[in-house]
């Protein structure tokens, strides 16, 4: 097997199961790799550190999968892996229930590194943005349709991945029947119609389901705006535990008209109401109109890739936090979301201190919470750890 071999003093995070070695930590390659196949990987001096398949055109130059140099990366490796994954999510959080939405695989944070499945109702969504997947996808599947019974396999491809890993993917079917249009999954007792094949992701944002039900408990007879609200998430489970009055907010023409039916779906349509709008100007106008909320959520997209864009998304965070306090009666809460991974949480927190400050409110944290347990972050693995989410009780 083609051994990679690290620079000295580069070792250090590998060792420590990291599994992505860039093109710098690499001194030399002993031996033909091509992209796709499976390496194995060491320290200068010849300790054996992991086993990964290697892509000359990624940055990620090695992903990593096996420490154990008695387990190589095969069928059965994989296999082995799902398996895992899938009794996180079956056996221990028990979300295996017909209609349900949830993440099966999620990438490093279940040690397959450029691999999610999301099970919505009957089918699977697969997103692939590794090229050593891609070419192994036919085991994927397979092992998949084993493990989980389903009715179709889909593969969304992640935008923009192509060109960072040298793949080209287009959205389809890997395995049985085209999914619907619309699928439908229940969360918490909220039907939400999910498009598997045109909506953003894989089709609905899984990571925020806990959040979204401990919100909704503070919002009974409040009145709530849902800004980035995308299909109904926040909102209609507001509306579904009692908020008297709801405004979601969103720029995607189709993500609004789906929430709209959404709401229809859950009779909710009298309380719940849906604005196709830019984010930052709405509540720019709602604030100059005068309008107050009892609850405020800030769910915005990512707003940086690398840390060298962070100053500007904080600036981002900085605008959406005035607005935001400004909307909010005395003694109202103010969740905050923040998906952008390279995004600190006490820079997030610095600059909601500053905006409270100079508006002279005082904010307390009532809880920092993270992302739905079948998103879980791996100890050894930091990046999976992206999703920020903040409650506070604004006096
Ligand atoms: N809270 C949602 C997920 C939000 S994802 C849920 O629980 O499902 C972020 C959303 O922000 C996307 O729907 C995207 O369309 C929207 N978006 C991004 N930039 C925006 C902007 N400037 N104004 C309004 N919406 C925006």
């Amino acid at each position: 097997m083609t051994r990679v071999i690290l620079q000295p003093r580069k070792a250090q995070p590998f060792l420590a199961r990291h599994p992505w070695v860039f093109a710098g930590a690499i001194a030399q390659v002993e031996g033909t790799a091509a992209d796709g196949d499976v390496v194995s990987v060491f320290t200068h001096d010849g300790r054996f550190i992991a086993y990964g398949i290697y892509n000359s055109r990624s940055k990620i130059r090695v992903r990593l999968y096996s420490w154990d140099q008695n387990i190589h990366i095969d069928r059965n490796f994989f296999r082995q892996r799902l398996i895992q994954a899938i009794q996180l999510r079956h056996e221990v959080l028990r979300l295996n229930q017909p209609e349900s939405g949830y993440r099966l695989v999620f990438s490093e944070a279940d040690f397959l590194s450029g691999l999610v499945v999301d099970r919505y109702n009957e089918w699977l969504v697969v997103q692939l943005s590794a090229l050593g997947l891609v070419q192994r996808r036919e085991w994927l599947v397979e092992a998949l349709r084993e493990l989980v019974p389903c009715r179709g396999i889909y593969l969304r491809a992640e935008k923009g991945i192509g060109q960072l890993e040298g793949i080209d993917l287009q959205d389809g079917l890997l395995w049985g029947e085209e999914p619907p249009g619309e699928l439908e999954i229940v969360e918490h007792g909220v039907r939400y119609l999910v498009s598997v094949t045109a909506g953003q992701k894989t089709g609905f944002y899984l990571d925020q389901r806990e959040n979204r039900w401990c919100v909704s408990q503070l919002c009974t007879g409040k009145r709530v705006l849902d800004a980035f609200c995308y299909t109904g998430g926040f909102a209609l489970q507001a509306g579904r535990q009692g908020a008297a009055e709801v405004l979601g907010i969103d720029g995607s023409e189709g993500a609004i008209a789906l929430a709209q039916r959404n709401a229809v779906l859950n009779s909710l349509s009298g309380t719940v109401r849906f604005d196709c709008a830019d984010v930052f100007d709405r509540l720019a106008e709602l604030v100059q109109a005068g309008e107050r909320y009892d609850v405020v959520i800030l769910d915005p997209p990512k707003f940086a890739r690398s840390r060298t864009t962070v100053p500007e998304a904080l600036r981002g965070y900085r605008r959406l936090y005035h607005l935001a306090l400004r909307l909010l009666v005395p003694g109202g809460l103010l969740v905050s979301c923040c998906c952008t991974g390279v995004i600190l949480p006490e820079e997030l927190e610095e600059v909601l201190t500053q905006t409270a400050v100079a508006l002279r409110r005082d904010v307390h944290i009532l809880e920092r919470r993270g992302p739905a347990p079948d998103h879980p972050i791996a100890l050894t693995c930091p990046e999976t750890g992206y999703l920020k989410c903040l409650v506070c009780h604004v006096l």
